[in-house]
């Protein structure tokens, strides 16, 4: 919004799109106390966002409990045509939605687009794959289950569900969350980031109006305090959680103490290894910058260390510096950007704190990148795509997530060193492997500690639905995208009956005078 226009054509919409309000039982609850959402790019706010109270979000709790049985009880084909309905109101106002991610996270438009634009489909794919599994699983006679003439299995929607999202990629990660429990029958109670809940809070909105009300519920506020009660809260009987390792693990500690079902996507710290074998070719260096760099560093799977064998450090670095040197950054809005600025005032200290420790340690840091007209240096949260030569192993910046445009790069020996260093760390969600040579590429692969590890790629497009995503170690607990996803909203209920209640069950013998004296 740098030119002062409205964000929204309407003024109805810009009301609704500028306040991000819970939504509890499908109407609007009042609030006391509201925070600044700010534009990154310019400092400018763009609008508030609702503080709500633990009340509010024992409200929605309420609201979910109350709506769940009759909303599970709908036949799934008239469940799923109203969900369906939901995400086409919301569709038509992807392109206002996308221009307010862009403004409020500061990530360029054509990767605001996808955040809104993809989770609408990933939930249209959910629906499809919840229909197709629909059929109860019938066992009766088969080997194992035995002497029972009725064995049928079903997955049962677990009850309300509760998602804290993030604010890096606010809908399409919080919709990780909410696609597999709107299409499995379960109702839910979102919590967005306070930092970018606009886009997000909007589009649930829209959703929730097309559905009875309690289906969908909202409320934006503060983490300690309404994700806080969601995961104490007993009567949630699920909860997807997307952010910090360090968040989730508090989350993890006080769900555990009512048994809740808890599905945990944290932080990384992705390695990419480029092997002896691989040539340095311009598509590599292509994938491996926007690998690198897209959303500013703030991906969870971004690269976030390249090691590279000693036989192609020198040409790998050369090569990659002068591309990084062509990256533009901008104003999100901006067609010609690349990248914009970091989205949070507190990731933007992190990334000059790290800067100047690389620096102090005697590292050579390269600020690369081109800044746009657009890019107001100023005021916005701007950090340039930056190379770092020359770190030990064990620096801070190699060993930590750092979720900004700082990538350091590490020359290795062996590819027994290179995959010593990549698990060297608590993180296990994302990592590569680059080499024109496949199988030695996979060989390496296999040994590293990673939910995925993509081959001569690293990006969104390969992390693709019919694969699971998830991290190991401390970057998480599940996995996400379709069928993985069911798991963790829905039970397995399984029905076993016999004809006569007398039926030869081992063990009955000993009790078959009771009833007969
Ligand atoms: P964060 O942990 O600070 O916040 C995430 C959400 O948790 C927010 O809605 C926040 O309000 C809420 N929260 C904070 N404290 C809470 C508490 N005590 N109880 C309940 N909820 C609480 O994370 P962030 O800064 O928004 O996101 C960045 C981090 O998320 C990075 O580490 C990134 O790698 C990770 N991330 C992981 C994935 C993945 O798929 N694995 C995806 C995106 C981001």
């Amino acid at each position: 919004m740098t030119d002062g226009a409205p964000v929204l054509p309407s003024a109805e919409l810009r009301a609704d799109f500028r306040l991000a309000a819970p939504y509890v039982g499908g109407a609007i609850v009042d609030v006391a106390e509201t925070a600044p959402v700010t534009n990154p790019a310019t400092g400018e706010e763009i609008g508030r966002v609702a503080l709500a109270s633990a009340d509010i979000a024992d409200q929605a709790v309420a609201a979910a409990a109350a709506a769940f049985p009759a909303w599970r009880d709908l036949p799934t084909a008239e469940r799923h045509a109203l969900v369906a309905a939901a995400l086409d109101a919301a569709e038509q106002q992807a392109d206002d939605i996308a221009r307010t991610i862009a403004l409020e996270v500061g990530k360029v438009l054509h990767e605001a687009n996808g955040d809104i634009r993809g989770a609408l489909a990933m939930t249209r794919g959910m629906l499809q794959l919840v229909a197709d599994l629909e059929a109860e699983e019938d066992r009766s006679g088969h080997p194992g289950t035995g002497a029972a003439p009725l064995v049928r299995l079903r997955h049962v929607p677990v009850g309300p569900v509760a998602v804290i999202g993030p604010w890096n990629t606010p809908v399409f990660l919080t919709f990780n969350g909410i696609a597999p429990a709107l299409a499995a029958g379960a109702t839910l109670v979102v919590k967005p980031a306070v930092e970018a809940p606009l886009g997000l809070t909007a589009t649930l909105r829209m959703i929730a109006e097309q559905l009875p009300p309690g289906v969908v519920n909202v409320v934006p506020g503060r983490g300690s305090v309404v994700g806080q009660r969601l995961a104490e809260h007993p009567d949630v009987r699920a909860l997807s959680f997307t952010g910090g390792t360090e968040t989730g693990r508090r989350i993890a500690a006080v769900a555990a103490a009512n048994v809740k079902k808890v599905a945990l996507e944290l932080g990384g710290n992705d390695p990419a290894i480029v092997l002896g074998s691989a040539e340095i070719t311009d598509a590599l260096i292509t994938e491996l910058i926007a690998g690198s760099y897209a959303m500013t560093g703030q991906i969870c799977f971004n690269v976030k260390r390249i090691y590279v064998h000693r036989d192609r450090y020198e040409e790998f670095v050369e090569r990659f510096s002068r591309a990084a040197a062509r990256i533009v950054v901008g104003d999100p809005l901006d067609p010609t950007a690349h990248i914009g600025p970091l989205t949070t005032r507190d990731g933007y200290e992190n990334a000059l704190r790290l800067l100047d420790a690389a620096r102090a340690d005697g590292a050579e840091v390269r600020e690369l990148g081109t800044r746009a007209d657009s890019a107001d240096w100023e005021r916005g949260l701007y950090v340039a795509p930056t190379v770092v030569l020359g770190l030990p192993a064990d620096h801070e910046l190699v060993l930590e997530e750092q979720f900004a445009p700082i990538i350091p790069i590490i020359p290795f020996d062996t590819d027994e060193e290179a995959v010593n260093e990549a698990n060297r760390t608590e993180y296990g969600l994302a990592s590569s492997v680059w080499s024109h040579d496949l199988a030695h590429a996979e060989a390496v692969a296999r040994r590293i500690e990673a939910g995925n590890t993509f081959l001569n790629a690293h990006r969104l497009g390969a992390s693709v639905p019919l694969v699971p995503f998830g991290g190991v170690k401390q970057s998480g607990l599940g996995r996400t995208h379709l069928k993985y996803s069911l798991e963790h909203v829905t039970d397995e209920h399984a029905i076993i009956g016999f004809t006569d209640p007398a039926a030869q069950l081992p063990g009955i013998a000993r009790w078959q005078d009771v009833a007969a004296g």
